[in-house]
């Protein structure tokens, strides 16, 4: 019953929960029925004594057995929390909102209020808040203003198996921050002892591979949670698919029209945090697009099948879709359809949905891969890849949670055998730059962390090349003003610095608009590369002459008055007309309201505007993109200024005919040569300035 479980709560969070507490509706009673009959429920006594009893525990179970729902509510209903926050960690964004929702149901109330969430650009909690779901990024942010984390009494490292770059960073600075906070009896603090309440840590993972974790922590504590996995029939195809969206289309049509009910879970690559990433990739860079044609294939399709076949009802889940959409996943399916859901890695581990009987693997997922430059410096690209043996074999699991399922391998016996056992931690392959100023200002050096994988030499030294460019440290490698500055937005360096340095030339409204857009996870202007001629006349009228950022402004502003007179649908329409990608506009808007909060925060005057005036805007956005340059050659191409490499401007430039000077870029694109992207002119004498400025500061 609701209420025995809810009134076993102590202290804080009280008042909220009653005001939100709803009647014991039917769906309560279900609600609590199911989290009793969960597989975690058993031992939940005897696992509260055990998190009690240790500093660390580390926690292993089978995906769906109640871990990431649970733990947390079992350790604030039994009180081991005592008042501080329970965080936990999630890699992924779009797991973070949804379990924040699914436990706030379970605590009958609503989300942001008992639990609530954080994530980038987005956050619902309240002083009351006693469980909170964030990202491991935003955890590792909050060190720079609570290098304690003394808020939580608890936090919840969760799918530490992914051993995300933050994550990692998360774990060694918890070890240190337990060995402050713990050493209990602490003469000398003047009062401080009593303030300072222990930590508790415990590390989640779905995989068996949790001994490096207890080493780490000094042979912590493990504990298994048995999960309910029932048998999963494997088939592999017989030989490799080179188009894995048709491939999945084409199996999904095959379960669909033969096999009994149960839905479907479509594994596609796709990685959709916009974690400072750039992406290197003509198309497709997120998966997104991934997820969208075979969306249409398979609408497409299935309005065509005889009327005695069930319908299908197709749910993408995906982090820059409203939360709202990525709940109806776990809505069980009207009669007489079948859910087809098209999800990315998300679904391996992170959550579990139910009533899914077969499961379509596409055998591939995005990587963050570091490309570094010759030259020093370097960024991340999102490169499709195969994925692990240990991925391979959590897919397949999902379909056996409720009863015998099927898993249908879009790859063969073979490709399975040869695939990794695990992923690399990503600490080793990822750009450092944005983490590496964070550590700057909380005072720690990554080389001197006590790390669980130590990244290489030569990835923290090009690291430290870009910030030292941007003016965030100094030659001693000594953070500046500019850099704690920087590190105050949630943005990557480069845009943190044009941000920063609007404000100099007082066009920081202009400047914010432009980074939100390019902050956002999807691309503003659609890029097909059969209508691009269609798509760059539709879009001429916000063509300016400097480029694509200017452009990208003239775009955002036009839709800002279209939005002011028309409906949401003529606004669609418009989108449509001009090849423009509304999703991107909705999510830039977003981002731009939490840049303004940060700049007010941090003292900027987030409406210091130029006008029409283009100079000032290229400026600052050469400020971050100094490392991002390129001057024309004689023979009309153009080469690097920080590097030795030829680009050329992509075809989906607005400058793509036009030879200037000098350009800068958003990224680069490597196909058969290398493309800068997201392109404007700037006066070479900029750089002439910039270099005698950077002597200056350092
Ligand atoms: P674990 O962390 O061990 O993988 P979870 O705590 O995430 O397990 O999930 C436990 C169960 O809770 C899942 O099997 C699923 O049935 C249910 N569940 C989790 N989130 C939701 C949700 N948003 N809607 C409905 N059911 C959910
Ligand atoms: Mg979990």
């Amino acid at each position: 019953h609701g209420h025995n479980n809810l009134n076993r709560i102590n202290g804080v969070g009280e008042s909220s929960r009653s005001k939100n507490f709803r009647s014991n509706s039917s769906t309560d009673l279900q609600l609590q029925e199911q989290r009793k009959q969960l597989p975690i429920a058993k031992g939940r006594d005897a696992l509260v004594a055990e998190i009690g009893k240790h500093d660390v525990t580390v926690l292993l179970g089978e995906t769906g057995s109640g871990k990431t729902t649970q733990v947390p509510q079992y350790l604030l209903e039994n009180g081991v929390a005592g008042k501080g926050m329970i965080a936990v960690t999630q890699p992924r964004r779009v797991a973070a909102t949804s379990l924040a929702d699914r436990v706030s149901k379970e605590q009958g109330a609503s989300v942001g209020d008992i639990v609530g969430y954080s994530v980038r650009f987005d956050e619902k909690y309240t002083s009351g808040t006693r469980i909170k779901y964030m990202t491991d990024g935003m955890i590792v942010r909050e060190l720079m203003s609570d290098p304690l984390l003394s808020k939580y009494s608890v936090v919840i490292v969760d799918e530490a198996h992914e051993r995300t770059l933050r994550t990692d960073l998360l774990i060694a600075n918890l070890k240190t921050i337990q060995k402050k906070r713990n050493s209990t009896l602490d003469p000398k603090g003047k009062g401080n002892a009593d303030k300072m309440n222990p930590l508790k840590v415990i590390i989640m993972s779905a995989t068996l591979d949790a001994e490096k974790f207890s080493k780490f922590f000094h042979n912590a504590k493990i504990i298994y949670v048995k999960g309910r996995q029932h048998p999963v029939t494997i088939y592999h195809s017989s030989e490799s698919q080179v188009d894995y969206v048709d491939a999945a289309m084409r199996t999904f049509f095959q379960v669909h029209v033969d096999q009994p009910p149960g839905d479907v879970l479509i594994f596609l690559p796709g990685e959709y945090e916009p974690h400072f990433i750039r992406v290197p990739e003509l198309k497709n860079a997120l998966g997104q697009e991934d997820i969208e044609s075979l969306e249409k294939s398979i609408t497409f399709f299935a309005k065509r099948l005889p009327a005695d076949k069930m319908d299908v009802l197709i749910l993408p889940m995906y982090a820059s879709q409203s939360a709202h959409k990525n709940t109806k996943v776990f809505e069980s399916a009207p009669s007489n359809t079948r859910k087809c859901i098209l999800a990315t890695n998300v679904a391996e581990t992170s959550i579990t949905i139910p009533g899914v009987k077969y499961v379509i693997d596409t055998g591939k997922c995005k990587e963050k891969q570091y490309l570094a430059r010759d030259s020093g410096g370097g960024f991340d690209t999102l490169l499709t890849r195969d994925i692990t043996k240990s991925s391979a074999m959590q897919r397949a699991g999902r379909a056996g949670r409720e009863g015998k399922g099927v898993c249908f391998r879009l790859y063969t016996e073979q490709a399975f055998e040869s695939m990794k056992r695990t992923a690399e931690p990503e600490i080793l392959r990822c750009s450092l730059t944005s983490s590496i100023l964070q550590l700057k200002c909380i005072g720690q050096n990554m080389e001197e962390l006590d790390l669980m994988d130590k990244p290489d030499i030569d990835a923290i030294y090009s690291a430290l090349k870009t910030l030292w460019l941007l003016g965030a440290i100094d030659k001693e490698q000594k953070l500046t003003s500019t850099g704690r500055r920087m590190a105050s937005f949630p943005t990557e360096p480069h845009l943190s610095r044009s941000i920063l340095a609007s404000s100099e030339h007082n066009c920081t409204k202009e400047i914010l608009t432009i980074v939100s857009i390019l902050s956002s996870s999807s691309k503003l202007f659609l890029d097909i590369s059969d209508q691009r001629e269609a798509a760059s006349d539709s879009r001429r009228k916000f063509r300016h002459p400097s480029g694509d950022h200017m452009t990208i402004l003239n775009t955002f502003r036009s839709y800002e008055e279209v939005s002011k007179s028309e409906s949401k649908s003529q606004r669609k329409e418009w989108c449509k007309k001009h090849f423009i990608n509304e999703k991107c506009l909705i999510e830039g808007k977003k981002i731009r309201e939490q840049l303004i909060d940060v700049c007010k925060k941090v003292g900027l005057d987030p409406n210091s505007s130029c006008g029409e005036n283009e100079d000032p805007v290229i400026k600052s956005l050469g400020y971050g993109l100094v490392g991002n340059s390129a001057f024309l050659q004689p023979d009309g191409s153009y080469k690097q200024t920080m590097g030795h490499s030829i680009v050329k401007i992509h075809p989906g430039s607005c400058m793509v005919n036009e030879k200037v000077p000098a350009i800068i870029y958003d990224e680069l694109v490597y196909t058969n040569q290398i493309y800068a992207r997201g392109v404007s002119a700037i006066p070479r004498s900029f750089f002439l300035k910039h270099a005698a400025l950077s002597q200056r500061q350092a």
